[in-house]
């Protein structure tokens, strides 16, 4: 009873002499309610998420109106008024819809239990920072961004936070300044030197990694990372990848172990030639698709509320030739004396 009561947004609501009528377009369905129609709106107006359950149901066919939202799977239930959510952060108001849209009861808990979480975004490529951006928008509460690289003229097709005037400039600095300007609460903190001859201790800080690009360097990453749950996302060809989710405390070999169980490539790799035109094909749209992916993956680390945890000992596929998506269980055996055996 002391849950406040949120009509499911966004809601349709009509009005015709006698009677109101609710559109629900996710499920393709409209129902109507007999009047009088301001009486029912009125209601309606009263479930904005700063009165609780109880309030609702003294309301005149208050306690009526509500049961049956409540079984049309319309109402969503706060642990706090909305306002008191939102605590004027305007853009927080969409995301908070979109988590209701996933969870009804508490979606609230998205929000707070992001603002407490700082990702590590190694590699600021097409992937990193759209996953960046996109984090800050669900609300994380701080991101670690690692790159030692500057931006170049070929980045521009798909690193959309830089411009032509950037050339040259650190990225993490350039990114910085983006996502500073965009979103005041986010804490921002950058490294521009190889994550791998950092000091462990800078990255106790971090909550997860997100391992964007150059992942055959991962493999020495063991002493920032192996008991932090860590995401890897790339793409070979028209084809992008994330995953694995590796988290020790979850079951999973940890991610160091399963970079350098698959390293067979490593000598080749150490003894690589480069050569001039034989550049990565990093499509702009296969960038920005597999970002969004990884910060959806990233969410739901922090968000049980919100479905199962994505990439756990699987990898999700996504080919832009067609289109098709599909998620694949790793086969790999990966020794890890780190592991925890899990029963979850
Ligand atoms: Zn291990």
């Amino acid at each position: 009873m002391n849950d406040y009561i949120w009509l499911l947004p966004p809601a349709h609501v009509s009005s015709s002499g006698d009677v109101m009528s609710l559109m629900d377009f996710n499920n393709h369905r409209c129902m109507s309610f007999p009047g009088p129609a301001e009486d029912g709106i009125a209601l309606l107006g009263a479930m904005d998420g700063e009165r609780t359950e109880r309030e609702i149901v003294q309301l005149q066919n208050g306690a009526d109106l509500l049961r049956v939202l409540e079984d049309q799977e319309l109402i969503v239930r706060l642990q706090r008024p909305l306002s008191t959510v939102l605590s004027g952060r305007v853009w927080a108001s969409r995301q908070l819809a979109y988590y209701a849209q996933l969870t009804r009861q508490h979606p609230d808990r998205c929000l707070d239990a992001l603002s407490k979480v700082r990702v590590a975004i190694i590699g600021l490529g097409g992937i990193g920072m759209q996953a960046a951006q996109a984090l800050a928008g669900a609300g994380v509460g701080g991101v670690i961004l690692s790159d030692f690289d500057t931006v170049d003229a070929s980045n521009l097709n798909r690193q959309f936070m830089f411009a032509i005037d950037d050339i040259g400039r650190l990225k993490v600095e350039v990114a910085q300044d983006f996502l500073a300007a965009r979103h005041p609460h986010l804490e921002i903190e950058v490294h521009a030197i190889n994550p791998f001859e950092q000091e462990s201790s800078q990255w106790e800080r971090a909550d997860l990694f997100l391992f964007c690009g150059e992942t055959h360097l991962a493999g020495d990453a063991n002493q920032l990372i192996t008991h932090k749950p860590v995401i890897q996302a790339g793409y070979i060809g028209p084809q992008g990848l994330v995953g694995p989710l590796r988290w020790v405390e979850r079951g999973t070999p940890c991610h160091s172990c399963t970079v350098r169980a698959s390293e067979q490539y490593a000598d080749f790799y150490a003894n690589e030639v480069e050569l001039a035109t034989s550049w990565n094909c990093s499509g702009a749209t296969v960038n920005g698709l597999m970002g969004n992916i990884l910060a959806e993956a990233a969410t739901r680390v922090f968000t049980p509320w919100l479905g199962e945890v994505l990439g756990r000992d699987e990898i999700i596929y996504v080919d832009m030739k067609t289109l098709e998506m599909r998620r694949e269980l790793t086969q790999q055996q990966v020794e890890c004396p780190h592991q925890i055996p899990s029963s979850a």
